[in-house]
């Protein structure tokens, strides 16, 4: 397989670039200022693209690559994937999905305990020498509070068996009822968002859930309500979210993403009742090199003529 050309869009994780470098031709596509011209000379020899969360083949890479056969992402979201394109031409993709579910989920409830029980704040004030001034102000509890989730999937349902841990009443909003959990199912994410204390987006970014939270969404949770993002930043309307904020029509957000990573709106960084995180969900040694091996373990399986593990198209 040494001979097979592997195209990795982006710096992604030491130990998979290293195990890419052992197996195939690996091109670090960043190493190649001139892309066209680094296209030009390698597209015929590049049959297999490795891109993640940041960098995906879009339909002008994918025309660019004629030899192309696979593309395997470091992701479970495949938003920057041209799926369509993907299928038109008989390219698979595949996605990391499962191995990076219970990350995403704790650090969801990280972040509303970080944020419902201002830790972050917290921190500082041992840090800063405050507590000798005095003791720490009321914050809000979370036990009992109602969390309604957009996308009840696999992290949703992860984050929701969690949250019940808790006492929380749990509602969802996806395309479809899922008859098989026992929480309450609401047609519309206005409907849910007026119904809840935590709105928690866990969805796929498509088309259909670009924005989803939009100022409609934003005013039905209200100024006690807060936000909970680990989908993707495109899922918010960011310039809405952040003027919710500072007018304190929203009560709080915990984001991990963000709609143009890694650049943060910087009227949040003065404000005590946000927590902002670097999309570090599924960020863990164990989970990232689960997904490593997943991405290793599709683009082996597929050169051997086997079937991929985790197939998507
Ligand atoms: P999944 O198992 O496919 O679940 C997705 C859920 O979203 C399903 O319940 C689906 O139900 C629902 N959904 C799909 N389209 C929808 C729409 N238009 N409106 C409302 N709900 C919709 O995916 P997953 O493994 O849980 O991952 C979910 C997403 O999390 C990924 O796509 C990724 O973007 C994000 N993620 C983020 C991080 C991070 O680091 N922050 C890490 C991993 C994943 P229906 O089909 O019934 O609508």
């Amino acid at each position: 397989m040494e001979s097979i050309g592997v195209l990795l869009l982006c710096p992604l994780m030491p130990y998979l670039e290293e195990e890419l470098d052992k197996r195939f031709k690996l091109f670090r596509f960043w190493n190649y200022p001139q892309k066209t011209q680094f296209l030009k000379d390698n597209a015929h020899s590049i049959r297999a693209v490795v891109g993640g969360t940041t960098d995906g083949a879009d339909a002008d890479l994918i025309e660019a690559l004629p030899k192309l056969e696979i593309v395997s992402s470091f992701s479970v979201g495949v938003d920057k994937i041209d799926l369509n394109k993907c299928r038109e031409k008989g390219i698979r993709v595949t996605n990391t999905p499962d191995v990076l579910t219970d990350d995403v989920a704790d650090l969801t409830i990280g972040l509303i305990l970080a944020l419902l029980r201002r830790i972050c704040a917290c921190d500082q004030y041992v840090r800063s020498g405050k507590w000798k001034q005095g003791d720490f102000e009321l914050t809000t509890k979370f036990s009992g509070k109602t969390v309604g989730i957009i996308g009840l999937g696999r992290i949703g349902m992860a984050i929701a068996t969690r949250a019940e841990a808790f006492d929380c009443p749990i509602s969802y909003y996806s395309r479809t009822e899922k008859p098989e959990s026992k929480y309450k199912y609401y047609p519309n994410v206005v409907e849910l968002a007026s119904n809840c204390d935590i709105l928690v987006v866990a969805c796929p970014l498509t088309k259909e859930t670009h924005h989803i939270i939009n100022r409609e969404v934003i005013n039905a949770l209200g100024p006690k309500g807060v936000l909970i993002n680990v989908g993707r930043g495109k899922h918010v309307d960011e310039p809405e979210l952040v003027s919710s904020l500072l007018q304190g029509r929203l009560g709080g957000a915990g984001l991990d993403v963000f709609e143009n990573e890694p650049h943060v709106p910087e009227q949040l960084f003065g404000l005590d009742n946000v927590v902002l995180l670097p999309h570090v969900g599924s960020a863990t040694v164990e989970t990232r090199t689960a997904m490593a091996d997943i991405v290793l373990g599709n683009l082996e399986a597929h050169f051997l003529g086997k079937p991929l593990l985790t197939p998507l198209v």
